[in-house]
């Protein structure tokens, strides 16, 4: 018998500590899972608005995210997926291109037609590429230039991946980006139709049936208990923080990396510390309006137009439908920054009368007394950037002391998702939990 609080510490409610503790407490394994907010989700959390719940940050799947339909078909869930129609549109020089099919690509008017054709069979060729180890040493920039010539580049790509990346932009590996063209265009119906997946309730109502699942098997989940300092001790784990202190014969974190730095600080070899600290990460901030009506036909638009603050304009009703919502319209402004970017710290007011001169300029018709309530939701921690060369930057799965790491940044070499957080933290659970003996629960 030993004197432990628990087997499994699970450091982060998000869906990857939530996919893990799933695992382990469905093995019969003793876990506790700390989550710092009051509210599990992590990055997928929701809020509430008019007694309905919204993604802070638009969320959807692929129709091609195996573990997440895997998950939900285990917790019995099948019907409460929707696969809806979509559709992406481009906004480039003061106009919205609608960009969903090879139609749509022939009739791209901003690019002359040889470069069309090249915009098209670029994708088709990124689809076909196997090894993505062959690209880790070459950037984005040089890839996409190689293989759809300069003007593509300048048009399409240049602005997606500055809008997204800002200052390391030039830096993006072409894996970052070969997977992106790979997964989004895999997400068709049978006649080659966009078509996405959403949770009903949103994505949190998935989170909650899995903390159900968990607790329904004994693990135990702490809101509002944020992990300041982990520690070895006695051959197993001491976490604390103003909540009290917890002991467990083994510890996951999921959180940000840099974060799980300052948990270890000060007993971890300094080596360790600083490559935990070593991926950088771009802030998020979303700007979420709620509209009396449409604002555009589009669900997804990127923005191809350096001079509109945001990066995309997701109107999320165009493809989770507006009846849900007791017909409000609900869109999303998005723009990933440093956080050390005066904008990251503007107040919602401010980044509304800030928004909205951008959004009358892109829609003549908007009218910004549509506009019924608004939200701004801030991530610090919301996109690693993944650098050329990046598998030699992802710290290994097991550390020092055999503490046990499952975050974003070790997505690889697929982007950040919750498809990939599912994923690795059911892989993680189902490792541990078949490898460790139980131990003897104290009497
Ligand atoms: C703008 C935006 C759009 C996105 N769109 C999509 C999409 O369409 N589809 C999709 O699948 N994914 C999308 N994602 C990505 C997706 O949200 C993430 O990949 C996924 O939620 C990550 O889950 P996670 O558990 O790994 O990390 P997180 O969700 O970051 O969870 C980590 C958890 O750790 C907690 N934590 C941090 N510090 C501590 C501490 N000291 N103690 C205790 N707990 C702590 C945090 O509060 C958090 O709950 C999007 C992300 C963003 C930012």
């Amino acid at each position: 018998m030993t004197g432990r609080d628990t087997e499994f510490a699970i450091i982060g409610g998000g869906f990857a500590g939530l996919s893990a503790a799933y695992e382990l407490a469905r093995a019969g394994r003793r876990v506790t899972l700390l989550e710092a907010e009051d509210r599990i989700g992590g990055l997928a959390a929701a809020f509430e608005t008019e007694g309905e719940r919204l993604d802070r940050f638009y969320h959807h799947w692929f129709t091609n995210d195996r573990a997440v339909m895997d998950l939900i078909g285990a917790l019995g869930l099948d019907g409460e997926v929707e696969i809806n129609p979509s559709n992406t549109g481009l906004y480039f020089a003061n106009t919205i291109y609608r960009l969903s099919s090879p139609l749509d690509l022939l009739r791209f008017a901003p690019l002359p037609f040889a470069d069309r054709i090249r915009l098209g069979l670029l994708a088709l060729r990124a689809r076909r590429v196997r090894d993505w180890r062959a690209l880790e040493e070459t950037t984005a920039a040089d890839w996409l230039r190689a293989m759809g010539g300069e003007r593509v580049f300048r048009v399409v790509w240049e602005p997606l991946l500055t809008g997204k990346f800002g200052p390391h932009a030039e830096a993006i590996s072409a894996v970052w980006f070969w997977n992106k063209l790979k997964l989004r265009g895999g997400s068709r119906g049978a006649r080659g139709e966009e078509r996405l997946a959403y949770f009903r309730g949103g994505f949190v109502a998935l989170a909650e049936a899995l903390a159900e699942a968990v607790r329904g098997a004994g693990g135990e989940i702490r809101l509002a208990a944020p992990v300041e300092r982990l520690v070895p001790e006695a051959g197993g784990w001491r976490l604390s923080g103003r909540w009290g202190s917890l002991t467990a014969a083994r510890a996951i974190a999921t959180p940000a990396l840099p974060l799980v730095a300052e948990m270890v600080r000060g007993w971890a070899p300094a080596d360790y510390v600083a490559r935990l600290e070593r991926i950088h990460y771009l802030a998020n901030l979303c700007l979420v309006l709620e509209l009396d009506r449409p604002l555009s036909e589009t669900y997804w638009l990127n923005v191809n137009d350096p001079s509109f603050p945001f990066v995309g304009v997701i109107e999320h009703t165009n493809f989770a439908g507006a009846a849900r919502y007791g017909g409000r319209h609900i869109v999303y402004l998005s723009k990933y920054l440093p956080h050390t970017d005066p904008l990251y710290r503007l107040g919602a007011a401010e980044m509304l009368d800030f928004a909205l001169p951008h959004l009358a300029r892109m829609f003549p018709e908007f009218d910004p007394a549509s506009v019924q309530r608004h939200h701004l939701w801030r991530a610090r921690w919301a996109q690693p950037v993944v650098e050329r060369g990046y598998s030699r930057l992802i710290p290994p799965e097991e550390g020092p002391e055999g503490l046990l790491l499952c975050s974003m940044a070790q997505i690889y070499p697929e982007d950040r998702g919750t498809n990939y957080a599912i994923r690795e933290g059911r892989r993680l659970g189902a490792r541990l939990a078949a490898e460790t003996a139980p131990e003897a629960t104290p009497a």
